[in-house]
């Protein structure tokens, strides 16, 4: 019989130990056991791009399937470079500026653990993704938090003031915002790249749902803003844009010396990314507005049937410019329950799995929303309504 090792009680990285499960994980995980419908994790009911799911399986047949670059080919540098020019006139250099990874996440560690070390301090916004704090402390930096709050998650100047020191070295910013599904204004963009300007920061900005606007909205980067091209690295995924959010394509864009820091910190995490995606990703790259207004148009489609169904039923909304999700307003709906303890019970009694937003707070969480998400089948939509209906009334 073997004995448990020592170390195995005691744990193992203590900054993982302290983690709990993430909320997706233990939601997705409840409604397959119940049978929920499920509006929890943030992923499209049907596959998206046929013709970039092709061009993938053609290239798995006819292409190397070997090791290719670390950075990544150039092919796909060139076509993120030539797709941010056209869609958001940004003029970036494939071969120096773009560094391919294994989906957004691995761009994320790869320019946290590239970029800082341990002691500096990281500006992050409250709610913030979930993967954002684990990979920060992972890096031995210090995170300081922006708290935004419902219903217009704005970023004012004290709130920045009061965040940056003179020890920050990064700002991990996100937008489109998950879960508030906000995009913001220029004006909370400016007052953000002033912040980084007069601190001399970079700022890592998460702009995997640039393509996901909506309402004739048009995503600017934080990139764009005076003073940021030297100081911003821009991370997107493919498997946003193509709602094929299982490939794990993603890049981050920066500058020559930044782009670097983040290749040396991919070359150990994972060192490349399939070749016959990238492949297809570089042909989907090539697409215009005949796939994304679409794209656009579909989602907007479902956020548009789920708030209506859910005004139906008495609930109140904030409003959806951006993202998967749509977010419920429970102390606005006459619902007497914190975020935690409806979506505990939505899920059990009533089958229908939602995201407690308060799971997206460190610290001193906002309580009063879930997150739902809509980019699903008209059916399940209907059924989710249904069920948060059935939900509602368990808390008279
Ligand atoms: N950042 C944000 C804000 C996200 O919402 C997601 C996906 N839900 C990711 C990063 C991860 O992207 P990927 O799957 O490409 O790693």
């Amino acid at each position: 019989m073997s004995t448990t090792p020592s170390q195995f009680k005691s744990g193992f990285n203590p900054v993982l130990a302290a983690q709990p499960r993430t909320i997706f994980d233990v939601m997705s995980t409840l409604a397959r056991e119940l049978g929920a419908v499920n509006l929890g994790q943030g992923f499209p009911d049907e596959d998206g791009a046929p013709d970039v799911r092709a061009a993938a399986a053609r290239s798995l047949m006819e292409d190397s399937n070997q090791y290719p670059p670390s950075p990544g080919l150039i092919e796909l540098r060139q076509a993120v470079a030539d797709h941010y020019a056209r869609f958001q006139a940004l003029e970036l250099d494939g071969p120096s500026e773009v560094v391919v990874t294994s989906g957004a996440t691995e761009a994320l560690a790869a320019a946290i653990l590239g970029l800082i070390a341990p002691g500096d301090e990281v500006v992050m916004f409250q709610p913030l993704y979930d993967a954002y704090l684990p990979l920060v402390r992972m890096a031995g930096a210090v995170p300081r938090f922006v708290r935004l709050e419902p219903p217009h998650w704005r970023i004012t100047p004290e709130a920045l003031a009061q965040a940056f020191t003179p020890k920050t070295k990064l700002v991990l910013f996100n937008n489109p915002l998950n879960p508030s599904a906000v995009v913001f204004p220029e004006e909370d963009l400016r007052l953000l790249a002033e912040a980084c300007v007069k601190h001399d920061v970079i700022a890592v900005c998460d702009e995997v749902w640039e393509h996901v606007v909506f309402d004739g909205r048009r995503h600017l980067p934080l990139m764009a803003l005076p003073g940021m091209r030297e100081r911003t690295v821009k991370i997107g995924s493919a498997g946003k844009i193509f709602s094929l959010t299982g490939w794990k394509v993603g890049w981050a864009c920066a500058v020559p010396p930044i782009a670097q820091a983040i290749a040396k910190a991919h070359a150990f995490l994972t060192f490349t990314t399939s070749p016959n995606l990238q492949r297809a990703v570089a042909y989907g790259l090539g697409k215009d507005d005949a796939y994304f207004a679409p794209m656009r148009q579909g989602f907007a489609r479902s956020r548009d049937r789920l708030e209506a169904g859910l005004k139906a039923e008495g609930f109140a909304v904030l409003p959806s410019q951006g993202t998967y999700f749509l977010l419920l307003d429970l102390k606005a709906s006459g619902i007497d329950a914190d975020d935690a303890t409806f979506a505990e019970r939505a899920v059990r009694e009533a089958g229908v799995a939602t995201i407690p937003v308060s799971a997206f707070y460190a610290e001193d969480a906002v309580t009063s929303v879930v997150r739902l998400c809509f980019s699903k089948k008209d059916s399940t939509i209907d059924a989710g309504i249904e069920r948060l209906a059935h939900a509602r009334k368990l808390f008279p």
